[in-house]
């Protein structure tokens, strides 16, 4: 598997948050040709089509994007249809929630329908072809019917049921639907081609028996059509003109135009097209695996912050803005490819950058004495400063933070042994407090292991807001919270949920390399008083450290979403580097 992050115009590179976008795809180009000759009558109609049986991942994202953004940019429409077709792991709990991720992601269906919808219609077709000798009842099991099929470069074996009168066929199939045979006693099955080299037509299955309770349809059928008999027969009741779905239903399509043409159907044909699926590196976009995860506790559940769920990324943070503009600069190829998950991390840090509120918070505290601060008697113990909320948006303003003698610092801004380069506070150093004062360190207290549990320094009074009127420079500015005024949180960072880049690639099981360090809590977090005031899900700077989304069901837990080193930027110049010296 290759990584590459380009689109097909572009293969190797994909253009940064900002950069201009890319040409028109492929899809969009067909689009626009199809318009141009009016086929369609100039209409243009897609579908989101997701089966019920789990969340939607943001690989989902993309056929969402894709298929409603392309009937918004031409002026068509897109409904969100429910692939009802297998009644033992559909629920309606999926189906809200579907709904309710395309609503977060911004999209807004033209309207929700279900293949059940189309059971009865796609019934009567069913009969038609067999009337037509196109399809037939087959007794056998479904693993003879598999061995029968043979393989690519190996014939196919017709079953001996392939040439049994239409009438039998017909009396057959009404007695299937009528309840008479068990799960699994017979099948209908199209009659098309059982040395196709394609072996979607070697006379594929179009009815199986499933004694199972539809959510929408209760005990009304016990015959339920397979993907194949419902997918393109549902777009054409439906007028759906481009029928857009990933790459491995390619060898699918051939099927897909066998039944369309076979049957008296209303309308234009729809036109299925393929383009590729989106994968990510440290992690996996399949219900399946997302689910293996969930049912061995290795996460939380499918909303678990680590999780790609639309569920889990909102949770963490993940602004649906960011991950349509994702969506749109990835673009439509012909051809599977692996783009990396710093790019996604990208374009939330960008629309982060631009909306989140700044804040101060201590993940790791450690205490700051300031043993030049006024006394308590003094009206001049607790200052307010003033700190800007956000330095990229003039409307935003500033907010006044309680500033007091005794304040929490990062155990990691300070070092009794200070190694080279480092600096931030040390022994007999001057640093600045963000929004706040100069201080130099003066002293420490230990405890009996030698660890440093308190830092004592003194403040230059001239120095508030964070200059001095002599100039004097300082090279780092710290974060602070008072300590009588910090509210307490928990902070959960977070890492790769596999610390492979391509989980499973080489067939090995994915969960293998899941990362058990891929959530790292600290229950003794610091924060400044405006965090208690957060909403539910929002997301805030934690200065220096990160953009933090407040837990959706407790205020006081915070998610990092990204940090704010931008790591696609490194490994776009890792990228160049190497091409220069290939270049050489
Ligand atoms: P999974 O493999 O995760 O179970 P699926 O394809 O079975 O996914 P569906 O509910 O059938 O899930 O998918 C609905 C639509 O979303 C389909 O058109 C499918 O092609 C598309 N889709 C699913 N995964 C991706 C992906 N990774 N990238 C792009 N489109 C996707
Ligand atoms: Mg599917």
């Amino acid at each position: 598997m290759t990584t590459s992050s380009g689109t097909d115009e572009t293969p190797t590179s994909t253009p940064a948050p900002g950069r201009p976008e890319p040409a028109v795809d492929f899809i969009r180009a067909k689009v626009i040709d199809d318009n141009a000759s009016g086929r369609f009558g100039g209409r243009v109609q897609t579908r989101f089509p997701p089966e019920p049986n789990g969340f939607l991942h943001i690989g989902h994202a993309k056929a969402i994007g894709t298929n409603f953004g392309i009937a918004e940019e031409f002026g068509g429409t897109c409904k969100l249809r429910f692939d009802d077709t297998n009644p033992e792991t559909e629920e309606q709990s999926y189906v809200d929630a579907i709904q309710d991720d395309i609503a977060w992601l911004g999209y807004e269906p033209d309207e929700v329908v279900y293949a059940s919808d189309y059971f009865e219609q796609l019934y009567a077709w069913a009969e038609e072809l067999i009337g037509k000798g196109l399809a037939y009842v087959d007794d056998q099991d479904a693993d003879t019917i598999s061995a029968q099929r043979g393989g690519f470069g190996q014939p196919g074996v017709e079953s001996p049921y392939r040439d049994r009168p239409v009438e039998e066929s017909l009396d057959l199939f009404r007695r299937m639907r009528a309840g008479e045979f068990a799960e699994g006693q017979r099948v209908l099955r199209a009659r098309i081609d059982m040395q196709s080299e394609n072996m979607q037509l070697r006379d594929p299955i179009l009815y199986r028996i499933r004694r199972a309770h539809h959510v929408r349809t209760g005990d009304t059928w016990t015959i339920y059509p397979t993907y194949d008999w419902a997918h393109g027969q549902s777009d054409a009741v439906e007028g759906v003109t481009h029928s857009l779905c990933t790459l491995e239903f390619s060898d699918h399509r051939a099927l897909y135009d066998w039944c369309l043409d076979h049957l008296d159907l209303p309308g234009d044909q729809p036109e299925q097209t393929e383009y590729a699926r989106l994968s990510l590196t440290h992690t996996v976009l399949s219900k399946r695996k997302l689910r293996q995860l969930v049912e061995e506790g290795l996460v939380d559940g499918w909303d678990d912050p680590r999780m790609p769920t639309l569920r889990g990324l909102r949770r963490r943070g993940y602004p649906p803005a960011a991950i349509r503009a994702f969506v749109d600069r990835i673009g439509l190829a012909r051809t599977n490819s692996v783009h990396d998950i710093e790019l996604l991390e990208s374009f939330v840090r960008t629309e982060l950058n631009r909306c989140a509120p700044r804040r101060m918070a201590v993940l790791r505290p450690l205490k700051l004495i300031i043993t030049n601060w006024p006394e308590p008697s003094s009206d001049e113990h607790e200052v307010l400063v003033e700190a800007v909320n956000n330095p990229e948006d003039a409307t935003a303003s500033t907010r006044q933070v309680p500033f007091t003698g005794e304040l929490w610092i990062e155990q990691d801004d300070f070092k009794l042994d200070p190694p080279p380069k480092y600096y931030r506070l040390t022994l007999g150093r001057e640093v600045r407090l963000r929004a706040g004062f100069y201080i130099t360190a003066t002293d420490v207290v230990t405890d009996d292991a030698g660890n440093v549990v308190e830092v004592h320094a003194t403040y230059d009074p001239e120095s508030a807001g964070g200059s001095t009127p002599d100039g004097r420079k300082v090279r780092s500015t710290i974060h602070w919270v008072s300590a009588a005024h910090a509210v307490d949180g928990t902070v959960h960072l977070y890492d790769r949920l596999f610390t492979d880049p391509h989980p499973g690639a080489d067939g090995s099981d994915p969960i293998a390399c899941f990362n058990p360090r891929s959530r790292e809590t600290l229950t003794g977090a610091k924060l400044e008083p405006a965090l208690a005031t957060v909403t539910p899900g929002q997301v805030v700077q934690f200065e220096r450290l990160g953009y933090f989304a407040s837990d959706l069901d407790d205020r006081r837990v915070f998610h990092r979403t990204v940090g704010l080193r931008d790591e696609w930027a490194n490994i776009q110049k890792r990228a160049a580097k190497q091409g220069k010296q290939r270049g050489r």
